[in-house]
């Protein structure tokens, strides 16, 4: 077999049709397109009322098993698989994928276009500013950031009189409230709209939100792996009056504004998520918001072009919505709503719209249906779980050998199916069929991936096939998508995990016992306090979002295979109340990755000559 050239000379090698060409072959109207270049463009929104009548296509989520630190690929699976659906079997499909974050692709991971012959092209577009919806996404949410802290100390420099005449200013001899306050004032109970007729008592109030500097949960961002703001010290020029506090830095992809814009359903509804969203609680315990900051309008301002989906090809000229990118371990990891909607009207009803869901199906796959399918109301009709024998090899070595089921003739303990199994039955906790995409690796062996279909069959998967999409492109994944289509027919019987109802530590410990396998959970005091206070917010109805390591069932990463009798630690919980959830803390997680001591940027660079650029993979 002919060797398989790197990502970026395979993406570059294949010229891209325009995409207005592509946009009008999948019955888009040149009305509803924005044109970003020649290989991207935006989709409006208009075109949900368009297609309101037309049936949805199958709705088909990509997810692994418990996945090595390289990947395992269910970014090249997704793609491979719309590859070939579409190029090969003829069937109207779409691929539905976020955008990465900077943070991988000049860090540790690298891009996530997908690899070898199954890629979104072009992958270096895709790979970095895209249209530029995270730096919308850092500016918003950088602007609530500065929003809190000049809040905190102008109310710490004024009188509540000063404040009040500063936030509702003399204009024409005349002071107005705008929409905005008039909202706050509604929230507060002051059924006014004359700003001269607020008593003493009611202008400390509207003026005053008394933010509890220790309450706040609102975190600067950057899309950048710089671990040193972790922990950060802010207000140190003599300027800011000795008014400093310790604040944290999240990669974007982490912030509650990346997973609003991935749970949104239309402009209205991200105006109102962008509102709602709680950034600390004041000294007498009311939870404060963006809406009271004053900031959420513009914030809806700057993210009213990042809300529109981002099209763009395979290879082999299949449509890729890319939209939204929320990392899948320390945020909901899954692509936009929005995007999934639209596809499933283009493509129609035999159509398929493939999405991924982040990381394992512990991860990932969990959040994709206990909290996108809840807030979209869609409901998928297959789930493909990607496995590799180099990740089940993994989990066969070390103390969880004697719980081997697998073993092959050079007995090198490979492939254990612990891990295979237990995510297969995670997946059929909601009631969907799932087909085990086995991704080949040149370096496996005949006997090994036959050897983890037969044992994927045994554990409960509706189907499992090999498939090479990496090294032969769409060629390679056509046993996988007609396994896809048949299990599209099959019987499913969908189900949350949890009743949203139930108390906050219930959920979480439904989680993590029926998926982790752990014992039960520990609330660690801030958790406990939380859950309390929360609770009694009113926020406590809100589904769960667990940050957790991604390399282990459990919240060890050295944990391999399937670990049992472990309590999970639970550190503590925020809540994104716009984005709507809860997100437990399990054990130490960072919300910023650091760089390691050769990161990928290493080998990027920008050829003069010929403007291309080197060293993406
Ligand atoms: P995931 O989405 O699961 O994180 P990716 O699809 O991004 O994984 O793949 C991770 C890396 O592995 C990518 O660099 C990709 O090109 C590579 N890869 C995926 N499948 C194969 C394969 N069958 N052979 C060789 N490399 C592969």
């Amino acid at each position: 077999q002919k060797p398989v050239p790197s990502d970026i000379v395979i993406s570059r090698s294949c010229v891209p049709k325009p995409i207005d060409r592509l946009a009008m072959e999948v019955g888009l109207l040149s009305d509803e397109l924005e044109l970003y270049g020649k290989t991207k463009a935006k989709v409006q929104l208009d075109i949900i009322s368009r297609l309101r009548a037309q049936p949805d296509g199958k709705y088909v989520v990509v997810t692994g098993i418990t996945p090595t630190p390289l990947g395992e690929g269910k970014s090249t699976t997704t793609i491979g698989l719309v590859q070939a659906l579409g190029a090969h079997m003829k069937l109207n499909v779409f691929a539905c994928v976020r955008q990465p974050s900077q943070g991988p692709t000049f860090g540790i991971k690298g891009g996530a276009a997908g690899g070898g012959y199954s890629q979104v092209i072009p992958m270096e577009e895709f790979n970095l500013h895209l249209t530029g919806d995270i730096h919308a996404i850092t500016a918003a949410n950088n602007l609530v950031a500065a929003a809190i802290d000049a809040r905190l100390f102008h109310e710490a420099t004024q009188t509540d009189k000063a404040l009040y005449n500063r936030l509702v200013p003399l204009s024409g001899g005349q002071r107005t409230f705008s929409p905005i306050q008039i909202n706050r004032l509604k929230r507060l109970g002051i059924e006014k709209t004359d700003p001269t007729t607020l008593t003493e008592e009611e202008i400390t109030r509207f003026a005053r939100l008394d933010m509890d500097p220790d309450s706040i949960t609102w975190h600067r961002v950057l899309d950048t792996n710089d671990r040193f703001l972790r922990k950060i010290t802010i207000g140190q020029s003599p300027t800011e009056k000795g008014h400093t506090r310790e604040a944290q830095f999240s990669i974007t992809v982490a912030s509650e504004i990346m997973a609003v814009l991935a749970l949104t359903s239309s402009l209205k509804d991200m105006r109102q998520r962008l509102a709602k969203m709680v950034v600390a609680t004041s000294r007498s315990g009311q939870p404060i918001t963006t809406e009271d900051l004053g900031v959420s309008g513009a914030l809806t301002v700057l993210m009213r072009d990042a809300i529109k989906p981002n099209l763009m090809q395979t290879l082999e000229g299949t449509p890729v919505f890319v939209h939204a990118g929320p990392f899948a371990n320390i945020a909901h990891g899954n692509s936009s709503v929005l995007a999934d909607k639209i596809a499933l009207k283009l493509v129609g009803p035999e159509g398929f719209v493939v999405t991924e869901a982040g990381f394992g199906a512990d991860i990932g796959m969990e959040k994709f249906f206990n909290i996108k399918c809840r807030y979209s109301g869609l409901r998928p009709h297959v789930v493909v779980l990607v496995a590799t024998v180099r990740a089940l090899k993994m989990h066969g070595g070390g103390p969880t050998v004697s719980d081997c089921t697998l073993y092959i003739k050079n007995k090198k303990n490979l492939c254990v199916s612990v891990n295979m199994r237990k995510q297969v039955e995670n997946a059929r906790h909601f009631g969907v069929p799932v087909v085990v995409a086995v991704n080949a690796f040149k370096t496996d062996t005949e006997s090994e991936l036959d050897l983890i279909c037969t044992l994927a069959k045994e554990v409960g998967a509706f189907d499992a096939v090999r498939c090479s999409h990496w090294a032969e492109g769409g060629a390679g994944a056509v046993a996988l998508g007609q396994a896809v289509q048949r299990a599209s027919e099959a019987p499913s019987d969908f189900k949350f995990l949890y009743d949203v109802e139930l108390p906050i530590a219930d959920k979480i410990r439904i989680i993590a016992q029926k998926i982790y396998g752990a014992d039960d959970i520990e609330l660690l005091p801030d958790a406990q306090h939380k859950v309390e206070l929360y609770t009694k917010q009113g926020f406590g109805n809100l589904p769960i979002c667990m940050a957790k390591t991604h390399l282990s069932l459990s919240h060890e990463a050295d944990k391999k295979g399937v670990p049992t009798g472990f309590v999970l630690p639970i550190r503590d919980i925020r809540a994104s109340v716009g984005a709507g959830f809860l997100y437990p803390l399990v054990g130490t997680m960072p919300t910023i990755p650091g760089l390691p001591t050769r990161p990928c940027f290493y080998d990027i660079d920008l050829d003069p000559e010929t403007e291309q650029v080197n060293g993406l993979f």
